[in-house]
């Protein structure tokens, strides 16, 4: 299996080879660069719950605390079986780049639990979501490190987790975690955010390369929070999306699908093999999902899905990254050759932090926004960040996906400079 932190440091070594000659102190940019290759701390810990059944079990959790020159530590906590140490490293770099790309005060980080979260029970999941917190409680906190929701994990978990470090430090703190839910001081508008603003990269996107949304056909892996908000707002936006799927397989329409729709259904019979037949559509694997000759390839679901193995099948124009790098670097190059646009995740993905930055303030500020608020806010950072990529891409010669890197770099590295670290 690719080993994704190897792939993520590789890139990040390649991009900053690309900006050395721009800083003239050599020593220094060697050390902000290993600095940028590896998490400013990994923080370890086994944890252990009562189950329904009365028996103990013990879970692995982590949480990688990337850099925090811009601001606080900030990313998501995902359950999930494939969580492991690298993949925790490696998703924090991309979010203290993420944060740098959309320019919000934050750096980066990421935290898991190595779980199936179906084969826990709610009751089982709120303790082990507690003892998370408490666990993490010494390294996390509003101006430390600003843990939200990621794949498996939602404003449940993450109002158990509030609860759980209150009671550890005795006082309100709501600004410790974003994602929550409305009545514990989260934000309107975040839970479809992340799928919302890549939404509106497309437009953007779509605009100015003159493509009809009408006559502009997509293919969305993956019907979770980002896939499905993604999803609704691209059709609503007129995109045509010609196959979306879930972990069991995909469904095809070329007439395109009314994604609230499936959604209904999807809840109905379970999944979308069953949607399929009650629809009679085609049944695809999620491996034919991703050689689909549509306009658009949206993978939205996790990483590492498109690989120096699968690379050649990809007849899509343009991807659009809504998960977290789901390209690998070997895919990547090749994708280049074949003029395959690769928009990028740490881009059309920022909407969820974003929002959540927004969830921050408002709890810094005890004061609630509007929904229209925070929507104006997204779009007119979303808008500025891809036109900054856009211009910088075209002024550079580079590519989005190497514009968006170097850009998030070197606003990192200035932060690390003007600090003197
Ligand atoms: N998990 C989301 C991401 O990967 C959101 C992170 C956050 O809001 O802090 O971008």
């Amino acid at each position: 299996m690719v080993n994704f932190f190897i792939n993520v440091q590789k890139q990040i070594k390649e991009d900053l080879s690309l900006i050395e000659g721009d800083y003239p102190d050599k020593v220094l940019f060697k050390k902000f660069s290993s600095e940028l290759l590896n998490p400013k701390r990994l923080i370890k810990k086994n944890l252990t719950i009562k189950l329904d059944n009365g028996k103990k079990k013990t879970f692995q959790a982590f949480r990688s605390q990337h850099n925090d020159a811009r601001g606080p530590f900030k990313g998501g906590i995902r359950f999930h079986p494939n969580v492991s140490e690298d993949e925790v490293k490696a998703l924090s770099i991309l979010m203290s780049l993420k944060c740098a790309v959309v320019g919000i005060p934050y750096g980066g980080a990421k935290g898991g639990i190595k779980i199936n979260p179906k084969e826990l029970s709610a009751l089982e999941i709120e303790r082990l979501s507690k003892a998370y917190a408490k666990a993490l409680a010494p390294y996390i906190g509003p101006w430390v490190d600003v843990p939200a929701p990621d794949v498996n994990t939602d404003e449940k978990v993450m109002a158990y987790m509030l609860e759980a470090y209150e009671k550890e430090v005795g006082i309100h703190a709501p600004g410790t975690f974003t994602g929550k839910p409305i009545a514990l001081g989260g934000s309107l508008g975040r839970t479809e955010a992340t799928g919302k603003a890549g939404a509106i990269i497309l437009e953007e996107y779509a605009k100015e390369k003159k493509l009809k949304p009408k006559v502009t056909t997509l293919a969305v892996q993956g019907f979770g929070n980002v896939g499905y908000w993604f999803s609704y707002h691209a059709s609503k936006l007129g995109f045509k999306i010609v196959s979306a799927s879930d972990s069991v397989g995909a469904i095809y329409s070329e007439k395109g699908l009314d994604i609230p729709k499936l959604l209904t259904l999807k809840e109905k019979h379970g999944d979308f093999s069953k949607v399929a037949k009650a629809l009679k559509f085609k049944f695809l694997s999620n491996d034919e999902l991703l050689t689909l000759p549509v306009d658009v390839l949206v993978p939205a679901a996790l990483e590492a899905v498109i690989t120096e193995k699968n690379v050649f099948l990809v007849k899509a124009k343009t991807i659009l990254e809504m998960a977290n790098g789901p390209v690998t670097t070997e895919a990547y190059k090749t994708l280049k050759e074949k003029a395959i646009v690769v928009l990028p995740d740490i881009l059309c993905n920022a909407g969820g932090v974003t929002v959540s930055y927004f969830e921050w303030v408002q709890n810094l500020q005890g004061y609630s926004w509007t929904e229209e608020k925070v929507n104006e806010e997204l779009s007119k950072i979303m808008k500025k960040a891809f036109r900054e990529i856009h211009e910088y891409a075209k002024v550079k010669k580079v590519d989005y996906h190497v514009a968006a890197n170097l850009l998030a770099l070197k606003r990192i590295i200035e932060a690390m400079i003007l600090r003197g670290l």
